[in-house]
């Protein structure tokens, strides 16, 4: 298949709505909600742990209900939340996670090599957090630039030697950048595009400040592996859209960044790199792997309304075997704790209702969330040392797609027999 095709194809896209998302409609196409895949009750945000001195006080919660689209099949959350209220002091530090690092170091490796990116390359990385992937672009002489909204995760990433300037990525970002002489060989987002509330916008400065050569490449948990996989607790209202390669193919096309690639990763449960290019660049051709993926996509009916059906009745049979497994264990006096304080924890303990009565307490690895609580179900957070005066007989584990690392470092639990409970995509014990 030549690079034609890709703009020529016989697919149209449903066009992009012009200006901000209106309540109750896409937020790429502007048609109405009708059709919901999950109500998932009422949440707190999930990145707002809370001090000791809040716990008395009155907690806002917000509905998490999950629709899809029935013109471009974009799964989304209305924003009952703007993105500056959630991201502007996110606690979140990609850092923390070892497998996160090494997945960022083979990244940049694999794009240096490929893009033949040098020293007079420029990498923009946006929501680039604490600097976590960036630095390896640096330490490697390849001029970087993060943009980061959270001022306290930027200012960790500039101590690290990686520029970094504190705002959200829009048209208008893209703009002052490309007008200073600042477009970009390669744009990278990582897990940012699902938490983007105005998905236009952000696309079309993608369009902007892309060099007309250029390559992006976006990572995001793929939905089709968060409905086969069950995976429910993905969803939060951090996360505004989840997408499908289906999906982002009609967001990005419409913006005339066709995608040409796709590459499946093991992260987050199941993610997907899509790589753009210009529509007027024929120098990049579609892939093997993108037609293989998008007849798997079209097999699986994604497209259509039938594929969303039965999730909500899967999830709530998880969350009573997660309950009874809890209840159980509970009654036979079993010392149950938690790992881990990811946003998706929040999702899942919120909204199966567990709070002390079955988790005594979680433990993260980052400082920050050291002596909070988890937002809604107030299970209190301390560091991973704990677990070791705890011996508690059950850890569950709370970002269970790092499960085979957290059960590498903890396996010195087993010394006083105890065991792994992994929630999703239903309860399973690992002794
Ligand atoms: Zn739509």
């Amino acid at each position: 298949m030549s690079a034609v095709d890709v703009i020529d194809r016989p697919r149209t896209w449903p066009s992009a709505m012009k200006g901000r998302p209106v309540s109750g409609s896409c937020r790429f196409c502007g048609t109405s909600f009708r059709h919901r895949v999950v109500d998932l009750g009422m949440s707190p945000l999930c990145e707002s742990f809370l001090r000791a001195d809040q716990l008395n006080q009155m907690e806002p919660f917000y509905p998490l209900h999950v629709w899809v689209c029935e013109r471009c099949f974009l799964v989304q959350l209305e924003e009952y939340v703007t993105g500056e209220e959630i991201f502007t002091d996110y606690a979140y530090f990609s850092s923390f996670s070892d497998s996160w690092l090494d997945h960022a170091r083979r990244y940049v490796d694999q794009m240096i090599d490929q893009l033949g990116l040098s020293t007079k390359s420029r990498v923009v990385e946006i929501a680039s957090n604490d600097g976590y992937l960036l630095q390896f672009f640096v330490q490697r002489g390849i001029p970087a630039l993060g943009i980061e909204p959270a001022a306290n995760v930027a200012k960790v990433a500039e101590a690290k030697g990686v520029p970094t300037i504190v705002e959200f990525f829009g048209v208008e970002t893209a703009r002052e950048l490309a007008a200073a002489g600042q477009r970009a060989d390669l744009i990278l987002g990582n897990n940012v595009l699902a938490q983007v509330p105005d998905l236009n916008d952000f696309v079309g400065g993608l369009k902007i400040l892309l060099a007309p050569s250029g390559v992006v490449t976006i990572e995001f948990p793929h939905l089709l592996r968060t409905i086969d996989g069950n995976q429910f607790d993905q969803i939060y209202h951090e996360h505004f859209s989840y997408f499908s390669l289906y999906s982002a193919e009609c967001v990005f096309a419409a913006h005339g960044l066709p995608i040409f690639d796709v590459e499946e990763l093991p992260t987050h449960g199941g993610s997907i790199r899509i790589y753009a290019r210009h529509a007027e660049d024929a120098s990049r051709e579609i892939t093997d792997r993108l037609i293989d993926l998008r007849a798997r996509e079209a097999e699986a009916g994604i497209s259509t309304l039938g594929y969303y059906e039965d999730f909500e009745s899967r999830v709530r049979e998880a969350k009573r075997k997660l309950l009874e497994f809890l209840i159980e264990a509970r009654r036979a006096g079993k010392r149950v704790v938690g790992y881990g304080a990811p946003g998706k924890g929040n999702t899942l303990l919120n909204y199966c209702g567990i709070r002390t009565d079955f988790v005594d307490f979680t433990v993260d690895r980052s400082p920050h969330k050291h002596g909070r609580f988890l937002p809604g179900t107030h299970i209190p957070i301390f560091p991973p040392e704990r677990l070791w005066d705890a011996r508690p007989d059950y850890v569950l584990i709370l970002p269970w797609n790092l499960k085979t690392e957290i059960m590498e470092q903890l396996a010195g639990i087993r010394e006083w027999g105890g065991q792994f409970v992994v929630p999703i995509p239903e309860v399973t014990v690992h002794p």
